[in-house]
């Protein structure tokens, strides 16, 4: 019988830093207590947490909050040169970065930095400075909630999007990923410099995967306020994406506002710019605000509850549909 603890705080559990309670709380070391678990908690609520920087927690949970903390890394097949890394779902995400750059398995240089697991990194296709984890995604081991069995899913069978894959939408809440295997690089590696400020910045006239996560580290602790000091989930909304008639209409009327065109044939504007541009950026609603040099990070000064952040959200939503009929989604989870 596995030891279920009550009543537990998830204050340290969210990036947010938000204080709610969760009935139930395990936190999960061995992938082999899922079944245990589940026979266990039968028919109850069960939430499943990696990092909790992904999250706004807007009330106390009545059920089993699950937190994924096994850990593991292991190398399952190389040849000269790509290698195959298996990544248990509690590891951190930049700690895995970390131990690449050591090896010399390039791929995931230009995401150093983002908070999380490595379980939750697959769910929405986590990206930063011009690579998205698709691009080394090799296959996921998932826990099937409904049958209680382990499958695998392959990189065509995720639909990975821009923040977005199956576990986003047809299989929201229906699995549970156990473990993540990663196609990377050995030498010589190809990187991805294009993006951002990296190539600005990089002084090296030959840059290793090194050089090139130092600087995405470096601009990112520039830019994003840390959410060890500062209660945060990174990017709130998502980059929407219009048709050329929106964008064309919009340009008529905000000539400067930035633009880039995607595959489709759609438009990506930046979000933060549209925050900036209706005044939202520094503003502050008690000890919920949106950052001063960030407008994309909603923050928690102190004591904000998540339905205090989610409320000024909503603002910026109401304000974006009314003056610029953009529909901003939602990034983060709200829960
Ligand atoms: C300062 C900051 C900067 C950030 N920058 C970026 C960035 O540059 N790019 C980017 O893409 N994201 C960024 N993020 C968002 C976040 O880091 C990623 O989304 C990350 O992958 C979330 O991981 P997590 O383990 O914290 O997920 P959580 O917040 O714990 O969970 C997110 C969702 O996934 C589910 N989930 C978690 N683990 C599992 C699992 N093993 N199986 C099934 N479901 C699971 C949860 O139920 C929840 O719905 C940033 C966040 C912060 C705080």
């Amino acid at each position: 019988m596995l030891k279920l603890e009550e009543n537990v705080s998830l204050k340290k559990y969210n990036s947010f830093g938000i204080e709610v309670f969760t009935q139930n709380f395990f936190l999960l070391t061995e992938t082999s207590q899922l079944k245990e678990l589940y026979s266990q908690y039968q028919n109850r609520p069960i939430r499943i947490h990696g990092g909790g920087s992904n999250m706004l927690l807007t009330h106390d949970y009545e059920g089993l909050t699950l937190v994924i903390g096994t850990k593991g890394i292991s190398v399952l097949r190389e040849d000269e040169q790509s290698v195959f890394v298996e990544v248990q779902a509690g590891e951190n995400w930049h700690e895995f970065v970390l131990w690449c750059l050591k090896q010399n398995y390039g791929g995931v240089e230009n995401l150093a930095l983002i908070p999380g697991s490595v379980g939750a990194a697959p769910i929405q296709n986590i990206g930063a400075y011009g690579v998205e984890l698709k691009s080394v995604f090799h296959c996921c081991e998932v826990f099937d909630l409904d049958t209680q069995d382990f499958k695998t899913f392959t990189k065509e069978t995720m639909h990975f999007g821009y923040r977005d894959s199956v576990f986003k939408n047809k299989y929201k809440g229906k699995y549970i990923i156990t473990s993540v295997c990663l196609k990377l690089q050995k030498t010589p590696h190809s990187l991805q410099l294009s993006y951002g400020d990296i190539q600005k910045k990089l002084e090296e006239k030959t840059p290793t995967i090194q050089h090139v996560a130092e600087t995405v580290i470096s601009i990112r602790q520039s830019k994003l306020p840390d959410p060890k000091e500062i209660g945060n989930s990174g990017s709130f909304f998502k980059n929407p994406i219009l048709e050329k008639k929106h964008i064309d209409t919009l340009l008529q009327k905000y000539p400067e506002l930035p633009h880039y065109p995607t595959p489709s044939g759609a438009v990506k504007v930046p979000a933060a710019w549209l925050i900036e541009k209706m005044g939202f950026k520094g503003v502050r609603d008690g000890d919920a605000g949106v950052h001063s040099k960030q407008a994309l990070v909603l923050v928690n000064y102190n004591r904000a509850t998540g339905n205090e952040i989610l409320a000024l959200a909503q603002k910026i939503q109401k304000a974006a549909l009314e003056q610029f009929k953009i529909t901003l989604e939602t990034e983060v989870n709200i829960l």
